[in-house]
Formats: C-alpha cells, sequence, structure tokens
C-alpha cells in the first residue's frame, strides 16, 4: 500500500494501542528548553523517575535569554533563575545544555537542524508550538505542553491521536521580492488560522522542490499558525546535502546508509491523502497581516477586505479598505524559529545596505543562535545593519515573544520577522504587531513605514545600472 511520509514514521515509531485508542509513539528527539521544562522535572523527582533517554534529549536557554548583556548573572532574576534550574536539571538527569557563551546555544528549532539532531524519519518532541519547524527535514515533530514533556522526560513517548495529511502544492516562480514567509501567510489565510485542525501539512510542488531547507523551515515553521500539528516536507537531495557533515548527523558510510533509509521514508508517488490544495506562485505577492492572528493578511497594497467590526481591526487602529502599505512603524524586529537564519539575515542585509533606518525607528536583528551570529559576523552582515543604524544582538526569542527585557512599549507598531501578531505578544498588551518577510522589515525599517519591498529593490537594480552604464560603456 503506498504511504505519505507521515504515515510510514508513524508506523515505525508506534509502541502499541493505548485504552483510549491513542497511539503511544515513540519519540527519537526531545528538544527542551527553559520555559516548559521546570514542573516536568519536578514531576519526576516526586515520581523518582529517571529520564528515560538522556542521549535524546538536548537542551537549550532560548525564550528568556537577553540578548543585549548576556553576562551571567542575568540582570532580569527571573531569567537567571529559569536558566540556573535548567543547569541543575540537567546536570542532575545527565542532560546536556547550551547557554549563551556556548557556541552551540541558541532558539532550540534552529539548533535542531544546524547541528544535525533533526534528521528526515524522526519524530521529533519539544514544548514549544514552533516544533513543527523540523519537518523542513522530513520528520515529524509535535510541539508538545509542560504534561507531555514530563511524559516524554520520562517514557521517551507520547500518546497521540494520527492526523490526517493534507497536501499542499506551491508550484511556480516566486517573483523577486517574494519569499517564504510570504508563500505559508498566504497559505494560511486562504486555508485558514483552524483549517489544518486535525491534519498534517505535506508541502510540496516546484517552488518548495526548489526551496532551500531554511526556506522550508519558514514554511514549515508557521504550520502551526494554520492550526496543522504537523508541517513536512519530504526529503530530497538538498536535505541530504544540507545535513552532511554537521555535527550529530551521521558520518561515512553511515550517512550513506542514512540517505538510503531517508530516501525510502519519502511519500510514495501515489500515497493517498485526506485531500489536496494547490497554490500558483507567481501569483502570491509581499504579504503583511493587518489583524491580530497571522490569517488576517493581505497582499501588500491590497485593501484590507474584513468585517467593519473586526475585532483585529479595532485593535490594530486600521478600518475595512484600509491599506497596510504606508503604516507608519516604530519598531522593526527581523529575527525567531520563523526567520532569524542566516539566510534571512542576508535577504535583510541586501535590503538596508548603504541606507539608514528611519530616525523614529528602533530597529533589532537578533540572529536564531550563536552559529548564526558568528557565520553572518564572518559575512560583514553584522557592520551592514550596524551602519544602518540596527542594533545587533546575542541569539535568542527576543522580541518574538517579549519574554526577555526586548519588549513593544505601549502602542507601538512593530514590523516583525516572527510568527504570531497575538495581542500581547511581544511584550506590550497593547503593542501591534504586522508580520512579513525580513526583507519587508528591512524595507519598513529603512522608510520608517511599511512599503513594498520590491520597489526598494527596482530602485537599487535602477541605480546599480545607472552606476554602471559609464563603465559598461567602454
Ligand atoms: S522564536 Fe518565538 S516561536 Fe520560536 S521558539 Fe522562540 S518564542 Fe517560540
Amino acid at each position: 500500500m503506498p504511504e505519505t511520509l507521515f504515515e510510514k514514521i508513524w508506523r515505525a515509531h508506534a509502541v502499541r494501542t493505548l485504552a483510549t485508542g491513542q497511539t503511544q509513539l515513540f519519540i527519537g528527539l526531545h528538544l527542551i528548553h527553559e520555559v516548559t521544562t521546570p514542573q516536568a522535572f519536578d514531576a519526576l523527582r516526586r515520581e523518582r523517575l529517571p529520564v528515560a533517554f538522556p542521549r535524546r534529549t538536548f537542551a537549550t536557554i532560548d525564550h528568556i535569554v537577553p540578548t543585549a548583556r548576556r553576562e551571567r548573572p542575568f540582570l532580569d532574576v527571573m531569567a537567571e533563575d529559569m536558566t540556573a534550574a535548567l543547569e541543575r536539571n540537567c546536570r542532575e538527569f545527565g542532560i546536556p545544555l547550551w547557554t549563551p557563551g556556548d557556541d552551540k546555544q541558541g532558539i532550540v528549532h534552529v539548533i535542531g537542524p544546524e547541528l544535525g539532531l533533526t534528521q528526515p524519519g524522526m519524530t521529533i518532541a519539544c514544548g514549544d508550538s514552533h516544533t513543527s519547524t523540523h519537518g523542513a527535514l522530513g520528520a515529524i515533530a509535535f510541539g508538545i505542553g509542560t504534561s507531555q514533556v514530563r511524559d516524554v522526560l520520562a517514557t521517551q513517548s507520547l500518546a497521540l491521536d494520527p492526523l490526517k495529511v493534507r497536501r499542499v502544492d506551491v508550484n511556480g516562480r516566486l517573483g523577486p521580492g517574494v519569499y517564504a514567509k510570504d508563500v505559508i501567510l498566504t497559505v494560511i489565510r486562504r486555508l485558514g488560522v483552524e483549517g489544518g485542525v486535525g491534519f498534517a501539512y505535506e508541502y510540496g510542488g516546484t517552488t518548495v522542490d526548489a526551496m532551500s531547507i531554511e526556506e522550508r523551515m519558514t514554511i514549515c515553521n508557521m504550520s502551526i499558525e494554520g492550526g496543522a500539528r504537523v508541517g513536512y516536507v519530504n526529503p530530497d537531495d538538498a536535505t541530504f546535502a544540507f545535513l552532511r557533515g554537521r555535527p550529530f548527523a551521521p558520518a561515512g558510510d553511515e550517512f550513506d546508509r542514512a540517505v538510503a533509509w531517508w530516501r525510502q521514508i519519502a511519500s510514495d508517488r501515489d500515497a493517498p491523502y485526506t485531500d489536496r490544495v494547490e497554490f500558483d506562485a507567481g501569483a502570491i505577492e509581499p504579504t503583511v497581516t493587518w489583524g491580530i492572528n497571522p490569517g488576517q493578511s493581505v497582499a501588500i497594497g491590497e485593501p484590507i477586505d474584513a468585517p467593519s467590526d473586526d475585532e483585529g481591526l479595532a485593535f490594530m487602529g486600521f478600518t475595512r479598505g484600509a491599506r497596510v502599505q504606508g503604516t507608519k512603524i516604530d519598531v522593526a524586529f527581523i529575527g525567531s524559529c520563523t526567520n532569524g537564519r542566516l539566510s534571512d539575515l542576508e535577504a535583510a542585509a541586501a535590503i538596508v545596505r548603504g541606507q539608514r533606518v528611519a530616525p523614529h525607528v528602533r530597529a533589532l536583528v537578533v540572529p536564531g543562535s550563536e552559529s548564526v551570529s558568528r557565520a553572518a559576523e564572518a559575512r560583514g552582515l553584522d557592520r551592514t545593519f550596524v551602519d544602518a543604524g540596527f542594533e545587533w544582538r546575542g541569539a535568542g526569542c527576543s522580541m518574538c515573544l517579549g519574554m526577555n527585557p526586548d519588549k513593544l512599549e505601549g502602542r507601538q507598531i512593530c514590523a516583525s520577522s516572527s510568527n504570531r501578531n497575538f495581542k500581547g505578544r511581544q511584550g506590550s498588551p497593547t503593542g501591534r504587531t504586522l508580520l512579513m518577510s525580513p526583507a519587508m522589515v528591512a524595507a519598513a525599517a529603512v522608510a520608517g513605514e511599511v512599503v513594498d519591498v520590491r520597489t526598494m529593490l527596482d530602485n537599487r537594480r535602477s541605480a546599480t545600472a545607472g552606476h554602471q552604464s559609464p563603465r559598461d560603456s567602454h
């Protein structure tokens, strides 16, 4: 029987059917961080249980970490306490932990793939909603709550109901200035923020096939914002090339054997899906949110088409028929597990190079990991951003959710490359978030308002052409 990747991985990891009808699913990799683990470790201690598979468990500090002054003890007492608690727990239970200053520290969904911990065919769990990110490498990855973190620590398994699988095809070429973030915002807009409930989203089609693994991560990351518990892309040559040589990836002959297994785990050509949807990449435009969930978005330049009494319109201060383009911003944030990787910073740096951040805008770049930070610095991207007036920060979640000192103030409006525009998400209960691609955030930072990044790319092209023409004439 032909099967999807989801079904193959599920079958390979099913321990047994529970009395509840759920499946006990073995979890290959458990990633943990400081926010959703303290009570889980306390429960283990109370029950006198060890961590079942400490060698399948890896910890990092990301959510609360300060991104400006990172020396210990942290000035924020709660951040210091939470970090110290995770250090104690990891020491006691024998789990590797990366803290600021370690070259492997970073946002949990950034370091998993970059270290080669995330591999095709795996089941992965983490106490964070955006664990679906790891599906970009052909894994099925579940965001879980604290009680499930306890379950995975104690048993390396989860009680889960199987998911239906929806095939999401994106075909064709993305236009200039259109990125993976625009694709996923468009998918969520069309299918709805609850359209994926009960589903795993399998992304494919020529556009996704042509994407880098980092772009696929952006897409899979936001599956949860469309209601899908899991998002994934079948592993292919790009996946294997990405993993080769990574610290925790198989090496030598083992790598070749792993590739043979990884190829088999991909969905069969005639695998059955519960349903299929298709998107035309050529029709996708730079997209921005106007409301208070990631499905409330429009193509830049398009008027907002929502009922006049929509709660999101009122909160954000927009009216039906208005345009987000031209909205003055106060803060620009480039970072998060959605768009805090090297290629994201490169795309943003290409926009700000030689430009200045508008005087009224506070602009931050927060790399997703120490490794991203080092790679960006080696390419001089930090200088590009600092010269333009951005703050260049240490790795962490930062203003994605404002659990550290990086917060919006009052009703500030933030152009953000993160994944959630919920009320209060960025640290101020009344703060307003406009989600967009990193390049669009960079363009907004420079213009001081939301603009169509394509106009900046066009200006750059004509400036370059003008500059080059005298030399070209020789
Ligand atoms: S960057 Fe945001 S979404 Fe990602 S792990 Fe951190 S808080 Fe969660």
